[in-house]
């Protein structure tokens, strides 16, 4: 997750305060997860005494729900993005093009087949639910066919 300059300064003067994470939350739209990681990879700490204000008793798994409610559009466009700048890497490392025709037009006809496997939902899974280097790593066993040409290989023996 990138961070703005503003946001990380707002991080570095409000974290060691005591005030509830969900505030900090709110003001610069990231979640509790990312907040605290951000906070140690900084070296930046907090005080540890139990604070009364209830927000800050209330789960993690329902503040990250209401952060997601208010975020929602915000999320998914970044998963969507982080989906597509994946898949552009991963072709880009298969050679950009069908390796059988050389189709490059859109990128969006370009499938991954597993070589080994022989079952290509697994690498579109993969890019939706697995961390990069996994993907990168899968991605090696694969070939990059055009929509057309990994249809005619599917087809294979039927013709
Ligand atoms: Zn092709």
């Amino acid at each position: 997750m990138i961070w703005k300059k503003e946001e990380l300064e707002y991080l570095k003067e409000n974290y060691p305060k005591n005030i509830p994470l969900i505030e900090i939350s709110e003001k610069i739209s990231k979640t509790l997860r990312a907040i605290q990681h951000k906070a140690a990879r900084e070296g930046i700490s907090r005080p540890r005494f139990p604070s009364n204000n209830p927000s800050e008793k209330t789960p993690r798994k329902i503040i990250d729900e209401r952060y997601y409610q208010r975020n929602k559009d915000k999320v998914y466009k970044r998963k969507v993005s982080r989906r597509w700048n994946l898949k552009k890497e991963v072709v880009g490392i298969l050679g950009g093009k069908c390796q059988k025709c050389g189709y490059h037009k859109c990128i969006a006809a370009l499938d991954l087949h597993h070589k080994t496997k022989n079952k290509d939902s697994s690498i579109t899974l993969l890019i939706n639910n697995s961390s990069r280097q996994k993907v990168l790593k899968e991605a090696e066993k694969c070939l990059l066919l055009c929509a057309n040409c990994h249809r005619e290989l599917h087809y294979g023996d039927h013709s």
